[in-house]
């Protein structure tokens, strides 16, 4: 076995602490991965805190994982030592299904094994990338351009935050002629108005705080609506294509859907713990769609990281050593977050 160290919840309200475990030995198709910075994903707090009521502990969270390949397995041919290398949120899937035939391997029909809070088909517990090191197949783990060496905390996002705002916005055709909205800025929605603005839509962000206006402008937003103001939402009511909802907290769904024109379409990708209800009449009006995405598959994933590196595209983030991690968990929940917390994996 592979001795490993980082952080772990022990329990719904345990919070963080340092946490020593074992990896598996490489597999003949395993990289054995130096872990140099991981991302704080909102989905990171919500399984810590049991919030989907699915969590196992103890949990080492972390699914947006940078680092270099220290080992390879004897079958291994997409990489070799010292390769700068990614990991998302996920580890495996059962490569034989209509769905991962597809490249499409998040809605793997026998489910994928998430990078942590899951247990491998072996019956293993997996854990993420809170840690000095991870182990995983190399099928599930992505080439990064030498362009992303001297900004490669700022990448870790994108395995995540990226793929998961990419995927929706390439699906429904986000690009030029179309208007779309983003609904919250956060790690998600900020990578979310990069894509639609380099996509070449018009963008507007709705945010319910006031104080993300002039980031939002920088970040690629056209325009900034402010949610909480009622007659600024009706007067965008019935002008958008395409809504990417990205909010982590309970929120009343109809109001976003009032936004969609003809034939559009308001994308969740935000996972609030609490359900919400729609009530007809916002759905029949306009033809309009409500919809869902998860993160991307892996060929999707790839591309998404090839495009950033050619569009000079990264994450916003502010680097933490693991000393700050309670700090940045209460931020991010109070929605102040500009825009990821990446952990310095030099500080484990
Ligand atoms: P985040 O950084 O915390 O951003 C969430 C944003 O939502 C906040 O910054 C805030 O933006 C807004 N918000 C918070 N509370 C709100 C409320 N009560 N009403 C309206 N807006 C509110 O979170 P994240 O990491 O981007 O993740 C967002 C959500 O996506 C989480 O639920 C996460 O679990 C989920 N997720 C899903 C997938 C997937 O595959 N579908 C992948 C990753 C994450 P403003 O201040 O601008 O209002
Ligand atoms: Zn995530």
């Amino acid at each position: 076995m592979i001795e490993a160290k980082g952080y772990a919840a022990q329990s719904p309200t345990s919070g963080l602490a340092p946490f020593h475990f074992e990896r598996r030995d490489a597999r003949p198709g395993d990289v054995v991965v130096e872990i140099a910075y991981s991302g704080i994903c909102h989905s990171d707090i919500h399984q810590v805190k049991d919030e989907w009521g699915q969590s196992m502990y103890p949990m080492v969270p972390g699914h947006e994982i940078v680092g270099r390949v220290t080992a390879v397995g004897a079958d291994v041919t997409r990489f070799k030592v010292g390769d700068l290398v990614g990991v998302g949120v996920m580890v495996d899937s059962c490569r034989v299904c209509a769905n991962c035939k597809a490249q499409e391997e998040q809605y793997c029909e026998k489910g994928f094994v998430g990078t942590y809070n899951a247990k491998g088909y072996d019956g293993v517990l997996v854990h993420g990338g809170y840690a000095n090191n991870i182990v995983v197949d190399e099928r599930y783990a992505h080439t990064l351009s030498p362009k992303f060496e001297d900004k490669l905390a700022a990448v870790a996002p994108l395995l995540c935050a990226g793929i998961t705002t990419y995927s929706p916005l390439k699906h429904w055709k986000v690009g030029p002629g179309k208007k779309v909205a983003i609904i919250g800025l956060g790690g998600l929605g900020h990578m979310g108005l990069k894509f639609a603005h380099a996509f070449g839509a018009e963008v507007t962000l709705f945010t319910t705080s006031a104080g993300k206006e002039a980031d939002a402008k920088r970040l690629g937003a056209d325009e900034v609506v402010i949610s909480k103001d009622k007659a600024a939402m009706e007067a965008q009511r019935s002008k958008f294509d395409f809504v990417l909802d990205c909010v982590s907290a309970p929120h009343d769904l109809n109001e976003y859907l009032g936004l969609l024109r003809l034939d559009g379409t308001l994308c969740l990708v935000g996972l609030p713990e609490e359900p919400s209800s729609v009530n007809s009449f916002s759905t029949v009006t306009n033809r309009r769609s409500l919809a869902g995405s998860m993160i991307g598959g892996m060929r999707e994933t790839q591309e998404m990281l090839d495009f950033c590196a050619e569009h000079d595209i990264v994450s916003d983030i502010e680097l933490i050593g693991v000393n700050k991690l309670e700090e940045a968990y209460q931020r991010v929940v109070k929605g102040d977050v500009r825009y990821r917390f990446v952990i310095d994996m030099k500080t484990l």
